[in-house]
């Protein structure tokens, strides 16, 4: 295994811990729809938190319009 593909893996195991709690701090949440904008970080489509319009799904401000 190459360290490469070790950082890859961690990287992931961390942004699914983040989408676990972001999911658990939304709950009372009501996402903001845009479907023009796509998160590049989780690859959600058009939900954003309605207060802070960073990703529903793992609460990066990492968007591109699609
Ligand atoms: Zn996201």
């Amino acid at each position: 295994m190459s360290k490469n593909h070790r950082k890859n893996k961690t990287i992931q195991t961390d942004l699914d811990d983040r989408i676990r709690r972001v999911s658990y701090d939304n709950e009372a949440l009501e996402p903001y729809i845009n479907n023009e904008y796509q998160c590049l970080t989780c690859g959600t489509v058009g939900k954003s938190n309605p207060i802070t319009s960073f990703c529903f799904v793992c609460d990066a401000d990492n968007w591109t319009v699609v």
